[in-house]
Formats: C-alpha cells, sequence, structure tokens
C-alpha cells in the first residue's frame, strides 16, 4: 500500500485521526467526557456524539508519527484559548487574541496536516474538503519538506469561536473568503481558514499565522455572510437532533 504523504509502498497504512483523538473529549462540564457534538454536512444524517472522531488509514506510521507536533500544537490552542494576551481597540473592546506559547511554525504545521488528513479520508464529514490535484500535490510537498510551512502559498487565519462552539465539531467546508478560495475546519474554541488558492489575497496575508511572533486569533462579534449561509446550511434539520442530545443542557454551555 502506498503512503499517502511519503509515497513509500508499506505492508500497513498506520491508522490517523484526521482530527486529534484528544480533541474529542473536550467534554462541556469538567471532569465529565461526553465527546464532541458532530454536525455533518447532510441534511438526512444526524448530529452524533463522538469520543473518538474519524479515522483513516492514509499514511505510513513514520508520516503519522511526523504529525505528533502539529497535533499538539492544536490541542494546546484549545486548551488554553482563554488564556491569550487579549489585543483591544481604540474604544477598548477585545477584538483579538494572541497566543504567545504556541509556535508559529508548528500551528502552522498542524493544521494544514489536518486539510491534508482530511482531503485523504474517504469519510462523508470530509467529503467537501477535496484538493485539485495541483494543490494536493503542492500541500504533500510542503508537508514533506523540513522549511517552516507557514512560509508557503497555505495562509491560515484563526477565529476564536468560544462558548457552546467548543463542544461542537461542524464539516469542514469550502467558502470563498477573502476574494479567494479557503477551505474552514473547525476545532474546540477555534476555527482555520486555510486559503487554497493561486491568487493572493492581502488581507489574510496580513494577519496569517507568521505574520506576527505568535499566532493571532480574531474574536469576531459578527458573523459574515457566507459563515451564516454556511451555519444555516448546517443546521437545517438537526435542532432536535442538538437538543436531543444535549438535553437542554444549551444554557448551562452558554452561561460558562
Ligand atoms: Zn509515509
Amino acid at each position: 500500500m502506498k503512503c499517502g504523504l511519503c509515497h513509500t509502498d508499506v505492508e500497513k497504512l498506520s491508522k490517523s485521526h484526521i482530527i486529534p483523538r484528544a480533541l474529542h473529549l473536550f467534554g462541556q462540564e469538567k471532569g465529565e467526557h461526553q465527546g464532541l457534538l458532530v454536525m455533518p454536512v447532510d441534511k438526512g444524517k444526524r448530529v452524533e456524539r463522538s469520543h473518538t472522531g474519524f479515522h483513516s488509514r492514509i499514511v505510513c506510521a513514520d508520516c503519522e508519527a511526523s504529525f505528533k507536533a502539529g497535533d499538539d500544537a492544536l490541542i494546546e490552542l484549545s486548551r488554553t484559548h482563554a488564556d491569550a494576551v487579549q489585543l483591544f481597540d481604540e474604544l477598548g473592546a477585545t477584538e483579538a487574541f494572541q497566543f504567545p506559547n504556541i509556535n508559529n511554525g508548528t500551528l502552522h504545521r498542524g493544521v494544514i496536516a489536518t486539510l491534508f488528513r482530511a482531503n485523504l479520508s474517504d469519510n462523508d464529514f470530509y467529503k467537501q474538503v477535496d484538493l485539485p490535484p495541483r494543490f494536493a500535490e503542492q500541500l504533500r510537498q510542503v508537508l514533506l519538506s523540513p522549511e517552516p510551512s507557514h512560509h508557503s502559498d497555505f495562509d491560515v487565519v484563526l477565529r476564536l469561536t468560544p462558548s457552546l462552539h467548543g463542544s461542537v465539531i461542524k464539516s469542514p467546508r469550502r467558502l470563498r473568503f477573502c476574494d479567494v478560495n479557503t477551505y474552514w475546519l473547525t476545532f474546540p474554541y477555534w476555527t482555520a481558514a486555510i486559503k487554497v488558492d493561486g491568487q493572493k489575497s492581502r488581507l489574510l496575508r496580513q494577519v496569517r499565522i507568521g505574520a506576527y511572533g505568535h499566532p493571532v486569533a480574531a474574536l469576531t462579534p459578527e458573523l459574515n455572510p457566507s459563515e451564516l449561509k454556511a451555519l444555516s446550511k448546517a443546521m437545517r434539520g438537526k435542532h432536535e437532533d442538538v437538543l436531543r442530545i444535549t438535553a437542554g443542557k444549551f444554557e448551562k454551555i452558554n452561561r460558562s
């Protein structure tokens, strides 16, 4: 079998979690691990709780091990999202956060490795991640290279999504954003937009992981129209499902 990353022929491919397993254990209450709410793209599919997430056999053991540092950075960002340095606007409102304990290069690699795995996975949950072959190959080369991945064209911007989103994980989706094609991946408490486009976006470039000494994330009070559309699509027919699973715990989550 051929490894999806290094293309070596191996007897058996390793079991890869597309999103690190530890992230699925972010429960809503201390000491209680309920697993994440998983929201599929398909209207017909039910919202579910997941402790394990999704895995696929896509890469060899060595390549799987090479994802570890990046995955740890993803987990660290979810774990410490509330401890970040707050950045204020001129009126004193919190607009963004900086994460001085997280390394740009490691986090960027973790995010784009997640996109790479989602692209190779044949699980329905990731079906909107379908990179054009040229970009899939470029992404593979970036991940194989020892060069810092945040210097590549795969610009990544972060958005904090506190409260309820900490326990919900949505199917990744493709969105036109800042005039370029981007893929949006959700993690507990934050979302990453990854540029997959030959065009440059100056705005994305200015706030991407790597533009500053440490990662920064926007805390946006409003969703933009394309996100709203995506959210409404994701929620269509799912509300009852979510209520059934959470058994009225929503208010509690929002207050914490
Ligand atoms: Zn490999």
